[in-house]
């Protein structure tokens, strides 16, 4: 288990899952970042005593510093003060922060050589050729943290070398599996954000909803396991049980199991090669009956076939349909715009791009 992190998006879903980890293990926090919610930052500090605490929000930020002035806790200001955080000596920096804004800061935790446990997807949708030759360049590790590709790293610790041949990626379907794409043309706002197996912050869950999720995580394991796209599929598992798995030469697939609970690769990620006990509920497969498995249904979400399209174009075409989704996720949580016209807009901004290519 690494002795301590530094922790970039504390106060969101991963982030406090990941103080729940660090809380059961006595690992140290030196420092905490995140945009605005200071309240939370607050408590954060009190609890974890780090050396340091960025906002991102300049505003939040000067109020948080009167907060905690009888404490020892720094508190720095803007995107410079998360670089500061990542940058901090730490035995792993854990980057949770959501959407483009935590590219720079996987960025600066690389070049100062802190190993990464990495929640944030995007940074390697919008970047992931340069992260990861960077990361081979100064030697760092990246270890995931988003629940399929920590699957896909567990697993491969059974490979012994071998050739991967296929890697199976499992999605859950999200809310609206099984609907058709006439009748997602009047889901609602709330409806998007009750996500069936797991718990986690808005634009996350609207992307579950759309499937463009598991188009950015074809995208991430592409980048950290240096696969062809067609050595990727996706199936879709409501139960969200297989967390996805791993095919070999011989046709022998390995998977990783467990309960729809982020604490567990969070903490692999953290504990990594060693298992330690964790705070998340043991599977009880009877509990479950039976485990399904359906292909997913690219018409009613053409999001994920939006995204593996532009999964081999490399880094411009992936940040572009990066940037363009979490406007149009912006726009349908303000109420800007309807469920269906998420893909709509990402489609206009990029089909150009990828016509012209
Ligand atoms: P969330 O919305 O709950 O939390 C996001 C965090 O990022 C908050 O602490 C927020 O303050 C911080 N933040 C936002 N903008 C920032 C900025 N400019 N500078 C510093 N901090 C900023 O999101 P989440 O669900 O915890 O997801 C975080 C990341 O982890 C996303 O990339 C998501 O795709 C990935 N992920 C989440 C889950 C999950 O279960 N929640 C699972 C797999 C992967
Ligand atoms: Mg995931």
């Amino acid at each position: 288990m690494v002795d301590s992190v530094a922790l970039l998006g504390s106060t969101g879903s991963i982030g406090t899952q990941t103080l729940d980890v660090a809380r059961t293990h006595g690992v140290a926090v030196r420092a905490l970042a995140a945009n605005s919610d200071i309240a939370t930052l607050e408590a954060q500090i009190r609890e974890f005593r780090p050396a340091l605490c960025a906002v991102a929000d300049e505003d939040a930020a000067r109020d948080l510093r009167v907060r905690v002035a009888d404490t020892a806790t720094r508190v720095l200001s803007g995107s410079d003060g998360v670089l500061d955080a990542a940058r901090i000596d730490c035995g792993a920096v854990v980057n949770a922060i959501v959407g483009r804004a935590g590219l720079a800061p996987t960025i600066a935790a690389i070049e100062v050589g802190n190993t990464l446990a990495l929640a944030n997807k995007e940074s390697l949708v919008c970047a992931g050729v340069r992260v990861m030759a960077l990361a081979r360049e100064k030697r760092v590790r990246i270890l995931p943290v988003d629940s399929e590709h920590s699957a896909i790293f567990q697993c491969l610790q059974g490979a012994a070398g071998n050739k991967v041949r296929r890697v199976i990626l499992t999605a859950s379907g999200g809310p609206f599996r099984g609907m058709t794409r006439d009748a997602l043309r009047t889901v609602t706002r709330e409806d998007a954000l009750r996500h069936p197996s797991w718990s986690m912050g808005a634009k996350i869950t609207v992307d579950s909803a759309t499937m463009m999720n598991k188009g950015l995580e074809f995208i991430e394991a592409m980048r950290l396991f240096d696969l062809e796209p067609q050595q990727i599929s996706v199936v879709v598992h409501p139960q969200s049980v297989v967390h996805s798995a791993v095919e070999f030469e011989d046709g022998a697939v390995i998977a990783q199991l467990g309960t729809p609970d982020m604490r567990l690769p969070i903490q692999y990620a953290l504990s990594y090669p060693e298992r330690l006990p964790s705070p998340a509920p043991t599977l009880e497969l009877a509990q479950y009956g039976a485990l399904t498995f359906e292909e997913p249904d690219l018409d009613a979400f053409p999001a994920l076939a939006l995204a593996m399209r532009c999964a081999p174009l490399g880094d411009e075409v992936c940040g572009a349909l990066n940037d363009a989704n979490e406007t149009a996720v912006a726009q349908f949580l303000s109420g800007e715009i309807a469920f269906y016209e998420i893909f709509e807009r990402v489609n206009g901004a990029i089909a150009h791009i990828i016509r012209d290519m």
